[in-house]
C-alpha cells in the first residue's frame, strides 16, 4: 500500500462521488476523479494533469494547459490556506446562530481524529471498517477496546457509532455477503444483521461495555420501517438482559439512534422520532433510494441530484418533525460536508452536520460569512423550485464562500 500522504491524486475506472472511495479520498483532502469509463485503455504510463472540482483529466498536457494547471494547482492551495485559518473558530452565523459540526471516522486510528479538538465529536463512526481491515469478525474484546479508545479519547464529546453496515459496495473477505441481483437493495446492514444474530449481539454488547465515559451513542443503518427499529431494540433489549444475568457492567442509559437513508423511514419521521433518541439523516443513501439511482454509477451522476429540491423536501420533513419534538437530528451524509448545501440545511432548521476531516475548515467558513436570516430565505426560496441546477444557481447568487 501507498501512504496516502504520498498520494497526489487518484484516477480510478469505477466508484462516483459518494462511493466509499470517494469518501475516504474527500477526508484526506485527495483530488479524485472516479468512474472515467475505459480508463485503462486510453491511458498508458506518462504526463497528466487533473482539475478534480471540474472532473476532468488530460492526458500528455500542451505547454499551455500545463501553466494555465499550475496556475489552478496554486489557486487552491492558497484557498486552503485562507480555509485553514478558520478551524480553530467556532461554526457560528454571523447572527450569533451556534451550528454543530461533527466528524465521521472510519475506524479508531482513523487520521481524523487528529482534528477531534475543532469539532463537538464524532458523528458518524463507520464501524464496519473495523470488520473490513480485519480477517475475521472482531471478536467481543477486540471491539470494546476499538470503540474505547475513541470515546475514552473524545471525553465529554459524544461518539456516535453506527452498527455494521457491510453490503452493498462494502464486503468482507471471510465472510460471503449473499449472492443478489441489486445489493444495495438486499440484505445489507440491519437487515443482515437482524439475520446474523450472533454478529449483531457481539457488537451491541462491545459498544454497552466500551461506554464507560457514557458519551457513545449507537446508529442502526438502513432502517425502512419502524417494524426495523423495534426488532432492533428487541436485540439490545436481549443484549442488555444477557449482560444483566452474567453480571457484566455497562451502560445501561446508553443512547440508540436511527439513520434516515431510506425514504420510506423518512416519511415516519412521526412515528420514528418517539421510538429514537436521535436520528441522523444519510443523504448518500437517502438520494441513492429517492432518485432511484446506483449511487456508484459515475455515469448516471446526473440523476443522482443532490441538491435536488424533491431531496430537500423529504429533509425538510424531518427537520420538521424532530425540531418539533426537540431531539437532535443531524445530516451525516456528504452534503453535511458541502459548503454548497449547508448554508440551505441550515435555513431549514438542522444545526448539527457530520462530514470528513478536510471539510471542517471550510464549511466553518461558509457558516461564519453568512446569517441565519439569509440561509433561512434561501431555504425557504430552495423548496418551492423545481430543479436542482435552481437550487445551485440561487445558493451561488446569495452566499458568501
Ligand atoms: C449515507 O448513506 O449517507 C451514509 C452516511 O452512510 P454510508 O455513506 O456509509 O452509506
Ligand atoms: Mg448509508
Amino acid at each position: 500500500t501507498i501512504p496516502f500522504t504520498l498520494l497526489l491524486s487518484i484516477v480510478a475506472e469505477l466508484g462516483s462521488d459518494t462511493s466509499h472511495s470517494a469518501i475516504i479520498a474527500r477526508s484526506y483532502d485527495i483530488p479524485a476523479i472516479l468512474g472515467i469509463r475505459d480508463l485503462l485503455l486510453k491511458v498508458g504510463q506518462g504526463d497528466a494533469v487533473l482539475d478534480a472540482y471540474e472532473g476532468l483529466l488530460i492526458i500528455n498536457p500542451s505547454d499551455d494547459i500545463r501553466a494555465s494547471f499550475i496556475k489552478k494547482y496554486n489557486d487552491h492551495l492558497t484557498l486552503l490556506s485562507v480555509e485553514k485559518t478558520y478551524i480553530n473558530l467556532d461554526p457560528i452565523t454571523l447572527d450569533g446562530k451556534q451550528i454543530n459540526l461533527f466528524l465521521n471516522i472510519e475506524s479508531n486510528k482513523d487520521d481524523a481524529l487528529k482534528q477531534s479538538d475543532y469539532v463537538s465529536g464524532i458523528g458518524l463512526f463507520r464501524s464496519e471498517f473495523l470488520y473490513m481491515k480485519n480477517t475475521h469478525f472482531p471478536t467481543l474484546d477486540e471491539q470494546i477496546s476499538a470503540y474505547s479508545v475513541v470515546s475514552k479519547m473524545m471525553k465529554d464529546k459524544k461518539v456516535t457509532i453506527r452498527t455494521l453496515d457491510i453490503g452493498g459496495d462494502k464486503s468482507l473477505t471471510y465472510y460471503a455477503l449473499p449472492k443478489e441481483q441489486n445489493p444495495f437493495l438486499g440484505k445489507r446492514a440491519l437487515r443482515l444483521c437482524l439475520d446474523e444474530l450472533p454478529i449483531f449481539e457481539t457488537q451491541l454488547k462491545a459498544l454497552l461495555i466500551a461506554n464507560t465515559e457514557r458519551n457513545i451513542e449507537v446508529m442502526f443503518p438502513m432502517v425502512g420501517s419502524v417494524e426495523d427499529i423495534h426488532k432492533a431494540m428487541a436485540v439490545v433489549n436481549r443484549v442488555k438482559a444477557s449482560l444483566d444475568d452474567e453480571g457484566i457492567a455497562y451502560a445501561k442509559n446508553t443512547r440508540f439512534g436511527v439513520m434516515i437513508e431510506i425514504p420510506s423511514i423518512a416519511l415516519m419521521s412521526e412515528e420514528v422520532v418517539k421510538l429514537v433518541d436521535f436520528a441522523s439523516i444519510g443523504t448518500n443513501d437517502l438520494t441513492q433510494y429517492l432518485m432511484a439511482v446506483d449511487r456508484m454509477d459515475a455515469s448516471l451522476s446526473e440523476y443522482y441530484q443532490t441538491y435536488s429540491p424533491a431531496l430537500l423536501r423529504l429533509i425538510k420533513l424531518v427537520s420538521d418533525v424532530f425540531n418539533n419534538h426537540n431531539k437532535p437530528l443531524s445530516i451525516c451524509g456528504e452534503i453535511g460536508g458541502d459548503i454548497l448545501a449547508v448554508p440551505i440545511l441550515i435555513g431549514m432548521g438542522i444545526k448539527n452536520f457530520s462530514m470528513s476531516a478536510s471539510q471542517i475548515a471550510r464549511v466553518k467558513k461558509v457558516i461564519r460569512n453568512n446569517s441565519l436570516t439569509t440561509c433561512t430565505l434561501l431555504a425557504k426560496q430552495a423548496l418551492s423550485m423545481s430543479t436542482q441546477q435552481e437550487v445551485i444557481d440561487l445558493v451561488k447568487k446569495h452566499i458568501i464562500f
